[in-house]
């Protein structure tokens, strides 16, 4: 429940804020409702540092003869003080805006979709028999196995090392802290997934027990929401990001790999060169796009490198929004041509073709038109006979022996509690940039006090992340702080 006492002036705000036209208001489409539910558990502290003094000022205003409409809103909205009020009008009208319109158009049950033009049904037929690929996973008592490689982590990275190590005769061990999530289990939370996580993700891991510690130009500070974006939220289940991804499969161009060397250095950056060239991983770039299945035009992109095979599969047809862009863009003298996409644009490898129901990011495919890890190269590694999937196990450190060379994990069990050593002749971790960083630092030994690998003190640092834009109620919030 809201705690504030006067609901009536939060719902006349709210429809001010979100008037009803040929649309519902912001009341008749629940939004009120809907913030008496995330009150307690998402906007505790806006409540009690931002809308409780804001929503006091404003009714001090209107007893004061001030009429609560459209222009007293945008008169607040652009006033940073005013008399009487504690707190930033402005901030206090624009995340209150915020939080409505999370409310309004981030939930199918308001109603609001269809007004913003967005259906997520399909616009192509729904074959009769959907098929999911899920990989086949293995209970803990496969850890007593004895296997030559360990692998951390069954996301992009994971899946992919265990596709090449079985191929090549390797017996390997794949470990990853989440389960295998249907796309069911997924869901369709547009407030809360891996895309927009102000309000949850939705592969895990749960809320209670998982603490963050994020460092900024202020110090560490410890976060208790894992979901929280500053801490870069990628996905923990079988298939890692690529189980909710947008698959988008861009190739570097060949200057991103030379870019000190073309561009320079500039002061105070790490930047550096990669110790490989464009035309050497051109050959890696191309088998996965054939294995796992990239839709695209290879001939439109100005400025990529040489490809040794097109796309396996056509670019999707252009929507609208790409034609009103493309236009815009070639007015400007820019060309333009399709993203390539990890989906099917016709049916492959046993999965169907992408039914085009625009909801990709942040949730499962309806019909396993997109490719991830878990439905290509683990079910292949797996298929192999020498690859075992245990899901559910939390590597907490790496084993080595004096020489520095791993040999094996510690491995909790997620579900018992069980903590155990697992033994291999090498571990490859790919638990994500920045748990794999935070695996090697938590693995220092006395000989190697500064964690594995890290005799340059670079492990860690210099991640160049891509962060969504923030959820503007967080932004506000950072502002009134
Ligand atoms: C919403 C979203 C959209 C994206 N869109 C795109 C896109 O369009 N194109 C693109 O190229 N990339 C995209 N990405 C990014 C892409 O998914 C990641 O770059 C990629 O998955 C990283 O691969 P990885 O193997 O390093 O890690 P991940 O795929 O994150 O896999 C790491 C795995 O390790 C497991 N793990 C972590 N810690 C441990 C531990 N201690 N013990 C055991 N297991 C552990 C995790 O559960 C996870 O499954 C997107 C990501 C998200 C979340």
């Amino acid at each position: 429940m809201i705690p504030y006492p006067d609901r009536s002036l939060v719902a006349r705000l709210l429809d001010v804020l979100i008037p009803p036209d040929v649309q519902p208001g912001a009341t008749d489409a629940g939004v009120l409702a809907w913030l008496d539910d995330v009150a307690a558990d998402h906007h505790a502290q806006y409540w009690t540092t931002l809308f409780t003094p804001g929503l006091d000022a404003l009714a001090a205003d209107l007893a004061a003869g001030a009429e609560l409409d459209t222009e007293l809103v945008a008169t607040l909205g652009g006033q940073d003080r005013r008399p009487g009020w504690t707190v930033s009008p402005a901030t206090f009208v624009g995340t209150l805006a915020d939080v409505a319109a999370h409310g309004y158009y981030g939930r199918r049950e308001s109603g609001s979709w269809p007004g913003i033009g967005y259906d997520p049904a399909p616009k192509l037929p729904v074959p009769d028999v959907v098929r999911h690929v899920a990989p086949t996973e293995s209970g803990p008592e496969a850890l007593d196995g004895r296997y030559d490689v360990i692998v951390v982590g069954a996301g992009a990275g994971g899946g992919v090392a265990a596709r090449v190590l079985t191929e090549a005769g390797a017996r390997v061990l794949l470990l990853d802290r989440g389960r295998f999530l249907t796309t069911d289990a997924i869901g369709h939370d547009h407030l809360a997934n891996h895309r927009f996580s102000a309000y949850g993700h939705n592969t895990g891991p749960a809320r209670a027990g998982n603490p963050r510690v994020v460092a900024d130009a202020e110090g560490e500070h410890r976060i208790d929401a894992p979901h929280d974006f500053r801490w870069h939220n990628n996905a923990m289940t079988v298939g890692g990001g690529t189980r909710v991804y947008q698959g988008m499969a861009w190739r570097f161009q060949p200057d991103d790999f030379r870019m000190a060397s073309r561009y320079g250095v500039p002061e105070g950056s790490s930047l550096a060169d990669w110790p490989l060239t464009y035309d050497e991983l051109e050959p890696f770039y191309t088998r996965v796009e054939q294995e796992f299945g990239v839709c695209g035009d290879g001939s439109v992109h100005r400025f990529q490198g040489h490809r040794s095979a097109p796309y396996p599969m056509p670019a999707q047809p252009e929507t609208a929004e790409a034609g009103v862009l493309r236009k815009g863009a070639e007015a400007l003298g820019l060309s333009t041509g399709p993203v390539p996409l990890l989906i099917n644009t016709e049916h492959r490898h046993g999965r169907a073709a992408c039914v085009r129901c625009g909801q990709c990011i942040g949730f499962g495919c309806p019909v396993d038109a997109r490719a991830g890890s878990h439905n290509t190269v683990i079910p292949l590694a797996l298929a192999t006979g020498l690859c075992r999937l245990v899901p559910g196990q939390f590597v907490e450190r790496v084993l080595v022996d004096g020489s520095g060379r791993a040999t094996g994990v510690v491995v909790d069990d997620l579900r018992t509690g069980v903590r155990r050593e697992v033994r291999a002749g090498a571990v490859v971790l790919a638990a994500g940039a920045i748990e794999t960083a935070r695996l090697l630092l938590a693995s220092a030994t006395t000989d190697f006090p500064d964690g594995l690998g890290n005799r340059t003190g670079h492990v860690g640092r210099h991640l160049q992340g891509h962060n969504y834009e923030r959820p503007a109620v967080e932004v506000a919030v950072c502002r009134c702080w």
